[in-house]
């Protein structure tokens, strides 16, 4: 209202600002009288001075005067009091207009702010919202006031509203809370309280918050945190999928390659079942090659290929990546009938192993405590076809490596055979220079026997007659040899005649032939000698042998043992083999009958 509105009307507002400026600077009261005396409102009077009467007269006009001053003085009295009630009432106004409007500032304050304020009992009774707050849960503040904290507040956090309405929570000045409010329709608002305690005289009345909409704020947060977590997930997968890529090139052994899929799937997505198979196409059968079940290895095993059944037999045959996110719900869809290797499974990727266009396994990966989702389908696909590749070359290197062991064990066996046929070999080989040494031997005396005799004879001449060299022939007959047999017996006689041999080899070169000629009868083919040097060696035998202690040789009627030999020379003598043979002989029948023990030329 404007001030002016509000003035007293005439004289009373004039008074008023009389009093006012006295008021203002402070008069005292005699001063006050005085200027009562003089005036009344609206005249101003005159005083008369004569006689008893007008003593009498006096004293009235004294009485009047005084009466008049006392009433005047009433009224100014009356004035003052009415013009300080007028200013006090003015002031309180005044107050009342400062507070209104201090209120109506604050007011605008509160609802112009941009966090939501509320008061509450401590019961939880909500007896103040303002609209930001109201706006904040999408309904109207009136709605809210009357109603509990409770009605509000996500029934999460009902026991940390509650903590802080409980004596205990109210006791503390100022907590901070972190709680979710359900807004119009259900909708969530993540806000933080900064809540303080209302107090009056002294204790504790009401809560007052100051609600801020953390919603945005919390949506980055989560935003930020799911991004971060992608990012993580993503590097986890890039170096799995790098490890994978690793032993790609340099693990040959497919055991060692099976280890590091499986840790590297674990390590990604979870180890409590897994396994790869390999597909065996010329065996018909699948194999387990590694095979995990409630985190515990399970030993290989090969099924027969195909049932028309399995999961795993699907993925081969399909060629396509299996997918069952929760076996309680997704089993109707699943496009085989499942074989349990175990327990039934909650979740379950399997992806084939591909090598230019052909499936050569399966990879899977199975949980009984979480679903799987998509992004674990694109993981396992990743390092799937990452290690197939490798487990193809580890495949054809076992292969290789097992063909080569057979080859190495084969060419060992190869090495023992030839080794044994090489002995073999040596002992036939042996066996038949014996059989040849026996052919051309003498087995009682050891010297070449006659049939060598007479081939190496033959040769020899051959020699002589082409190179125009000398042979001489001796024919040895042992003297009376009948009469030590009969006297000494036939063993003696078989010792004579291999004493008899060794004289002759002993006397000879050993390019010299010595043979067995028959019965008692040697041969000695000298190489290279012209009948003077044949006869001087036919004379050292001679010599040696007459004077060779043979075993009782003195019970014989002539006491020692004695040869005669004949000596026939190429080309001296004879030309052919037959005719030196015979000259020799005949040189030697001459020896017999000259008397034995002697030497003859033919
Ligand atoms: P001569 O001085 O005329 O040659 O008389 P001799 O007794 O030696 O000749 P004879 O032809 O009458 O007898 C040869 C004997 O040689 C006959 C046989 O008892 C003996 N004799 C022949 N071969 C063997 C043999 O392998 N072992 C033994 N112990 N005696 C043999
Ligand atoms: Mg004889
Ligand atoms: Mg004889």
């Amino acid at each position: 209202m404007p001030r002016e509105a509000r003035k007293p009307p005439g004289a009373a507002r004039e008074v008023a600002v009389m009093l006012e400026a006295n008021v203002d600077s402070a008069c005292p009261l005699p001063c006050l009288v005085a200027v009562a005396g003089f005036t009344t409102p609206g005249s101003v009077f005159a005083m008369p001075v004569e006689g008893p009467f007008l003593a009498t007269q006096r004293h009235m006009s004294m009485a009047i005067f005084m009466t008049l001053t006392i009433l005047g003085a009433l009224l100014f009295v009356v004035l003052a009091t009415v013009m300080a009630n007028r200013a006090l009432s003015r002031k309180v106004r005044a107050t009342i207009r400062d507070l209104s409007e201090s209120e109506a500032k604050y007011r605008q304050l509160i609802e112009n702010a941009s966090d939501g304020i509320f008061v509450a009992g401590l019961d939880g009774t909500i007896t103040f919202v303002n609209e930001p707050l109201a706006a904040m849960l999408g309904c109207g503040a009136h709605e809210l006031v009357g109603r509990k904290l409770f009605d509000v507040v996500a029934s999460t956090c009902h026991d940390e509203v509650a903590a802080a309405l409980s004596p205990g929570g109210a006791s503390r000045d100022c907590q901070m809370l972190d709680v979710e409010l359900t807004g119009d329709g259900g909708r969530s608002v993540y806000c933080q309280i900064n809540m303080s305690v209302i107090h009056t005289e002294g204790a504790p009345s009401a809560v007052q918050g100051v609600v801020r909409d953390m919603t945005q704020r919390r949506r980055l947060e989560e935003e930020l945190r799911r991004q971060t977590e992608e990012a993580r997930r993503f590097a986890a997968e890039m170096m799995s999928v790098h490890k994978v890529g690793v032993a790609t090139t340099s693990v040959l052994d497919l055991s060692a390659l099976l280890e590091v899929m499986y840790e590297q799937v674990a390590a990604i997505i979870g180890n409590e079942s897994f396994f790869v198979a390999l597909f065996d196409e010329q065996a018909s059968e699948i194999r387990f090659e590694i095979l995990v079940d409630h985190g515990v290895r399970v030993a290989s095993f090969a099924r027969p290929y195909p049932t028309g059944k399995g999961l795993t037999e699907w993925v081969i045959r399909s060629g396509r990546p299996l997918f069952i996110r929760d076996s309680s719900i997704d089993m109707e869809r699943v496009p085989t009938e499942a074989i349990m290797l175990g327990d039934k499974p909650l979740s379950v990727i399997a992806v084939p192993l591909s090598v230019q266009k052909s499936v050569i396994g399966v990879m899977s990966v199975q949980s009984y405590t979480q679903r799987f989702e998509e992004d674990h389908v694109r993981i396992m696909s990743t390092i799937g076809t990452q290690a197939a590749i490798a487990i193809e070359n580890a495949r054809l290197y076992r292969g290789l490596k097992a063909k080569n062991e057979l080859l190495q064990k084969s060419e060992a066996e190869l090495k023992r055979v030839n080794a044994r046929l090489d002995r073999q070999l040596a002992e036939v080989t042996r066996l038949h220079r014996v059989a040849e040494r026996l052919a051309i031997t003498d087995s009682v005396t050891g010297l070449f026997n006659h049939r060598h005799f007479q081939e190496r004879l033959a040769e020899e001449l051959a020699r002589c007659e082409r190179y125009g060299r000398y042979l001489s022939l001796l024919m040895v007959d042992i003297d009376d040899f009948k009469q030590y047999n009969d006297l000494l017996g036939h063993p003696a006689g078989d010792a004579a005649l291999k004493a008899v041999a060794r004289l002759l080899t002993r006397s000879v070169r050993s390019t010299d032939i010595v043979a067995r000629y028959g019965g008692e009868e040697f041969v000695v083919t000298l190489l290279e000698a012209q009948k003077a040097h044949a006869l001087r060696v036919a004379e050292k035998i001679r010599a040696r042998i007459e004077a060779y202690p043979f075993p009782h040789e003195e019970q014989i009627p002539s006491g020692r043992v004695t040869v005669t030999v004949g000596v026939a020379t190429y080309p001296a003598d004879a030309r052919t083999k037959k005719d030196l043979i015979y000259l020799a002989d005949m040189a030697c029948y001459r020896g017999k009958r000259e008397g034995r023990n002697r030497v003859i030329e033919a």
